[in-house]
């Protein structure tokens, strides 16, 4: 099964949902970034919900950036989607030494840290983006993400996301779920999602995928007893938008200083993307005409 996101609604229109499967997509940032276990959880969950929150934007060329800076070992993590769903992002510290709770999970929480801020920076071409921010709450990730719909957006939300990496490091399984109350929605249906939420919680999204449970089935589990439907089905990956381009351009960016200091010491310059590790090569020359174009 491909990684895909599915949205929609209960009938009534109280709430509104998103769930995903995104094993895979998470199983390839772990590879490009070679990330021990407990930093493939930590960006394997912020890749989740980064790609569910990005089809939350209305137009294509819409941007979503999603931060989280604590201070624990991770050293803060980056990812980027937009309305297609696509993700692409990177941790900080990969190397993060495999830290347990005494339940034997990977203990995520501490590995990102608390003493810092969950950013959600919404790019909608404007002159001015919308700029979200919380403190962290647990650095779990999902709970941060509740209290930041909640607080931020003043959107009761459920946030749930798993990933399952296996000792050996490979990813096994990932996904999660987002629900949303509407300001219309009645208390019957919100004591239902709140019931259904208690049992979702205690069985752990991460062992529900792990029992191949797919994202209908999750969404089939948060909203028991509750009508809904689904209105979009679509296949999501991990993807990096990276050019050439680009990086000359990040590279004029950095000032004709920068860049003739890197002629006279090094004569050519190696540029990895931060987000696929592609690298990107300039002779001299190519420097050179770089310069000229810093120059303007
Ligand atoms: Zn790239």
């Amino acid at each position: 099964m491909k990684d895909y996101l599915i949205r929609g609604a209960s009938d009534d229109g109280a709430l509104r949902f998103f769930a995903c499967i995104t094993t895979d997509l998470v199983e390839e940032a772990r590879q490009i970034h070679d990330c021990y276990p407990v930093a493939a959880a930590a960006l394997g969950r912020m890749l989740t919900v980064g790609s569910m929150m990005g089809t939350m934007l209305k137009s294509d060329g819409d941007i979503l950036t999603l931060q989280i800076n604590g201070k624990g070992p991770a050293k803060g993590i980056v990812v980027v989607s937009d309305n297609s769903g696509n993700v692409r992002g990177y941790i900080n510290n990969p190397h993060v030494e495999t830290m347990l709770k005494q339940s034997g999970k990977l203990d995520v929480g501490a590995a990102v840290g608390i003493d810092g801020n969950l950013t959600v920076i919404k790019d909608f071409g404007l002159k001015e983006p919308y700029v979200g921010q919380i403190p962290i709450v647990s650095g779990e990730i999902a709970d941060d993400f509740t209290v930041y719909f909640a607080n931020s957006e003043q959107t009761p939300s459920s946030v749930g996301l798993g990933v399952l990496v296996q000792p050996e490091s490979h990813v096994s399984a990932a996904g999660g779920f987002i629900v949303q109350v509407m300001p219309e929605a009645l208390d019957e249906t919100i004591d239902k999602l709140e019931q259904n939420l208690i049992q979702v919680n205690l069985k752990s999204i991460t062992s529900m995928i792990n029992e191949g449970m797919n994202a209908e089935a999750i969404i089939g589990e948060v909203l028991k007893d509750i009508d809904f439907s689904i209105y979009e089905k679509k296949e999501i990956g991990y993807v990096c938008n990276c050019s050439r381009e680009r990086v000359e351009k990040a590279l004029i960016s950095m000032g004709e200083t920068e860049i003739r200091d890197i002629i006279e010491t090094d004569e050519k310059a190696e540029l990895a993307c931060h987000f696929c590790s592609n690298k990107y090569h300039f002779n001299k020359e190519e420097l050179i005409n770089l310069l000229e174009q810093a120059k303007k």
